[in-house]
Order: structure tokens, then sequence, then C-alpha cells
């Protein structure tokens, strides 16, 4: 079996350090909690950057420093940037695209979420989708419906994006898709038909995180994530206190199924980057 790549979402919008004090917001706490997890296994690394305040922020300055730090402590590491809305202003979210990342997250259409509509116009998702592609970014498709993996399809077939994305199935969030294994199945055949070279992961929100690992991997997955950005709100459903701790218990997992985890070479070439 190929070797799996770990990814590690080490921020995100919502967690804050009252909710977890080992949640990294500045700059240098995000690189030192990255070197952190890249240690202990993690290959790709999805950034969210924090104002201050610990709001969340587009500024292109604090994307490019965290991405300095990353590519200096932790060599051939794959830098993935989010693009999601929560908390941004709508107009602002491409705006880190042009520092280059190798990979950014792309939603490819609206779904509910537990208190918010995360909004995702058909327009907007074009231009990610266009800004992607002409910085020569990987997107990661983030499935929260079934109907986004049409909507990848149709960016494909508009000649917005390359046909070999990586797609990232998010179970749990409460509004959206529940994390139910069947689903996966499901989602996983009709991403088989509709975009047959993509690669894949899932991800399993709070409570969810490990056992949709565990049906990721028994499926083959070439990828899983982990990260307080998907596990730190409810401390009776928190796995474990750092970013760095996750990926290790990641690592575990992926042996249980009698696999290993990815080097950074390896993980770049299983999603089909350029080496570093
Ligand atoms: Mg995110």
């Amino acid at each position: 079996m190929n070797p799996v790549v770990v990814a590690v979402a080490i921020t995100g919008s919502v967690p804050r350090k009252k909710d977890n004090p080992a949640v990294p917001t500045t700059p240098a706490e995000q690189i030192e909690s990255t070197r952190a997890a890249f240690e202990a296994g993690a290959s790709l690394v999805h950034i969210h950057v924090r104002n201050d305040d610990e709001s969340p922020s587009s500024d292109p300055a604090r994307f490019a420093a965290v991405q300095e730090g990353i590519a200096r402590q932790c060599p051939g590491m794959i830098i993935q940037f989010s693009t999601g809305g929560r908390g941004r202003d709508q107009a602002a979210r491409g705006s880190s695209l042009s520092l280059k990342p190798d990979m950014a997250s792309l939603s490819t259409g609206s779904v509910n979420f537990p208190t918010i509509i995360y909004e995702n116009h058909p327009s907007l998702v074009e231009d990610l989708a266009t800004k992607m592609r002409d910085g020569g970014i990987l997107p990661e498709i983030e499935i929260f419906d079934l109907s986004h993996i049409h909507a990848a399809r149709r960016l494909v077939d508009a000649g917005l994006m390359s046909d070999r994305p990586h797609v990232q199935f998010v179970m749990g969030v409460k509004n959206a898709m529940p994390a139910e294994e069947h689903l996966l199945d499901i989602l996983l055949s009709e991403t088989r038909r509709a975009l047959p070279n993509a690669t894949w992961t899932a991800a399993g929100i709070g409570r969810n995180q490990s056992v949709v690992m565990d049906w990721a991997l028994a499926r083959g997955a070439d990828a899983v994530r982990t990260g307080l950005e998907d596990n730190v709100r409810a401390s009776k459903d928190r796995l474990a206190a750092s970013n760095a701790e996750l990926v290790t218990l990641a690592a575990e997992q992926i042996a249980r199924h009698g696999r290993r985890v990815a080097t950074p070479a390896e993980a770049r070439a299983a999603l089909g980057l350029r080496p570093a």
C-alpha cells in the first residue's frame, strides 16, 4: 500500500486559546507548532492566520511570515493555505494566493454550518479556482456535500482546474454531512466516477476524527487529516493537547492499518506536486 500523507490543520478559524492554550495563533507560534508536527510525521500543513485579537485574518503579510518560517524549519513540507470564509471578508479570501503556496483549499459550493451559512458563490469559486490554476497551486477540494463533487467536475470541464485535484470529504460538521461510514462509500464512488484521477482524504470533525480516519485508511486513502482546527472545541471530545500529539496519534493509527507515514518527498509525489 502507498504511504499515507499526514495533513495537520494547525489553527483553523474558530478555536481560541481559551478553548485550548496550545492553539497557535501568532506566526511564531504557528511556525513552532508546525515544526513539532513535522517532526512527528506531518508532511502537509493547512494554514489559517489570525489577527492579534485571534480573529480570522486575510493579511498576506501574515501568510507570508508563516510560509517563510515553515519553509525554513520544515524542509519539503507541503504548505496549504485556507481560502475558507468564516469570519473573513469574501473579497479577501484569495488575497494570499499571490504567495503561491503549494496548495490551497477550495470549497466548491455552499452549505449550512452550525451557526452560519458557509457561502461560496459560484463566481467566487470560479475566481479562486482561476487564481489557483494561474499560480500553479494544487486545490484541495473541500467536500461538505455531494453536489460539491459535481461542482469540482464542472471546474475541470471549464478548464479552471486540472483533472487531478486532491479531494477532502468533511464529515461531522453540524448541519452539513454526518459522520457515517456508508456516506463515505457514496462520496468515494461518486468521486471515482466524476474525478477518477483525484487523490483523496477524509476529515472527521471533533469526536469523529479518529473513526473517520479509520474508515479512510481502510479504503486506501492517500492522506489523513488531523490537527487542532478540527479537534479543540469541547474538551470532552479532545483527543490530544497539541498538534504534534495529534500527529503522533495519527501515525499510530496508520501503523495499525499496516501502512506507514509518507515522507515529505513521498507526499509530494503522491499528490503530483513538484519536489521541494
Ligand atoms: Mg480550514
